[in-house]
C-alpha cells in the first residue's frame, strides 16, 4: 500500500488497523417499486420543477413553501459543487450548521465527508456535487416525514437530471431508503450496486453516524472502494465503447 493511501486511511481513523475483507459482491438491483411515500405536493408545481434550469431550481428552493419546513428553516440548502460532476453525494437533510451557512455537510460531519472523499481521490467541488434529499432543516434534526420527502424530492430529481452524474453515493439509511423507495435496512443495502433512474448507486453510512460509531468506518471504507471500483468499471466500459469500430 502506498504512503498516500495510508495517509488517506489515517484521515478516516482506519490506519493502521484496517485490512480489506474479501471482495464484496457487486450486483445490480433495481429500486423497489414506488410505495409508501405520499405525493402530496401539487402536481402543477412538480411539473414546473421538472423543466427548470439550474438557476430557476436554486431560486425555487430558496423561496419554497411546499412543506411546513419552510416555517422553521433559516434558508434552503440547495447543494454545493460541480454541476457537471460525475459523482453525486446525497445525504439526508441540513443540520443546524448547514441551515445557518446554507451549505450541506459543514462542521464535523462535513470534515469527515471530505476525508472520505479524499480517501478515494475526490475533493469537494471538483467533479463532485453534494446535496440532500431535503433542502430545509427539520426542527431539532428530527427524521423527515413522508410528506416532506414527497414535497422535496422533485428538486433532487431535477438536480440529478441536470447534473447527469455517473454514480450516486447515498449517505445513510434515510437517503438510501428515499432514493431506492424501500424500507430495507442499510446493512442489507450496503455492498451492492443499486440503480437509481438507471444510474449506479452505492450506499454507505452517514458521516454523522460514523462520528458516533467509529467502528463502522471500516465498513464505510469498503463501500467507498466499491463506489470507486464501480466508477472505474464505468470508465473502462465507456473507453471500450468509444474505441470500438
Ligand atoms: S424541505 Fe423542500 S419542499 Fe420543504 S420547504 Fe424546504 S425546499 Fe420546500
Amino acid at each position: 500500500m502506498s504512503l498516500p493511501r495510508a495517509e488517506r486511511l489515517r484521515a478516516l481513523g482506519l490506519w493502521p488497523t484496517w485490512r480489506k475483507r474479501g471482495a464484496m459482491a457487486a450486483s445490480v438491483t433495481a429500486g423497489a417499486p414506488p410505495g409508501g411515500q405520499e405525493r402530496v405536493a401539487a402536481a402543477s408545481d412538480t411539473t414546473a420543477i421538472a423543466s427548470m434550469d439550474w438557476d430557476a431550481l436554486r431560486e425555487a428552493v430558496s423561496n419554497c413553501t411546499r412543506c411546513d419546513l419552510h416555517r422553521t428553516r433559516t434558508q434552503g440548502v440547495f447543494g454545493v459543487g460541480d454541476p457537471h460532476a460525475e459523482w453525486l453525494i446525497v445525504g439526508e437533510a441540513p443540520g443546524a450548521d448547514e441551515d445557518r451557512l446554507g451549505e450541506p455537510f459543514v462542521g464535523q460531519a462535513g470534515r469527515l465527508l471530505d476525508a472520505m472523499l479524499a480517501a478515494i481521490g475526490l475533493k469537494r467541488g471538483e467533479n463532485v456535487y453534494i446535496a440532500n434529499v431535503l433542502k430545509s432543516r427539520p426542527p431539532r434534526n428530527r427524521d423527515p416525514n413522508a410528506q416532506e420527502v414527497a414535497a422535496c424530492l422533485p428538486y433532487l430529481e431535477r438536480q440529478v437530471e441536470l447534473i447527469q452524474p455517473k454514480l450516486v453515493l447515498a449517505l445513510g439509511r434515510f437517503a438510501a431508503q428515499s432514493l431506492l423507495v424501500t424500507d430495507t435496512a442499510i446493512s442489507r443495502l450496503r455492498g451492492q450496486v443499486h440503480s437509481y433512474r438507471g444510474i449506479p448507486l452505492v450506499v454507505t453510512y452517514h458521516p454523522a453516524y460514523l462520528l458516533r460509531n467509529p467502528a463502522d468506518k471500516a465498513r464505510a471504507w469498503e463501500d467507498l472502494l466499491l463506489a470507486q471500483e464501480t466508477m472505474a468499471r464505468l470508465g473502462a466500459r465507456a473507453l471500450a465503447a468509444s474505441s470500438s469500430p
